[in-house]
């Protein structure tokens, strides 16, 4: 029998793969998730990860970032943030939303469309990226 609206049970594999996504703040593909999850339970699958991944989402523990960088990357902290995208190293930042406050204020739509959330990605260069830019691009 399916508990509408429940959370799923935690089996042990997906306790795991929620701990090690929890330890890491780079945002990992699922395939980077996996190689770290291997270490503390070496016969798992890609296939598990995947699929525990998306139990988890769907559950509301982690996040899911979709169109920053290709391919789908997943995000233990669930607090309300943004996401900067390094276009050089293709590393995820957080951005608080005291750090971006005022940028894409939802308030601008009132009478045009009632957001009642909304969703802000950036793309740049990360601080050690923008620490070692050559003078001139290498291109
Ligand atoms: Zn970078
Ligand atoms: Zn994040």
């Amino acid at each position: 029998m399916d508990l509408a609206g429940k959370q799923r049970r935690m089996t042990r594999q997906r306790r795991v793969i929620w701990d090690e996504l929890r330890k890491l703040r780079t945002h990992p593909s699922a395939e980077e998730l996996h190689v770290v999850v291997r270490r503390a339970m070496p016969g798992i699958s890609l296939g598990t990860v995947y699929r525990n991944l998306v139990v988890l989402w769907k559950d509301g523990r982690i996040l899911r970032l979709e169109g920053l960088g290709g391919r789908a990357r997943y995000d233990g902290d669930i607090r309300p943030h943004h996401h900067a995208l390094c276009l050089r190293c293709g590393r995820i930042v957080d951005l608080m939303p005291s750090q971006v406050a005022g940028v894409g204020d939802p308030r601008v739509l009132d009478g045009v469309f009632k957001a009642t959330g909304w969703r802000l990605d950036f793309e740049g260069l990360c601080p050690a990226c923008a620490g070692n830019e050559p003078e001139t691009p290498g291109c």
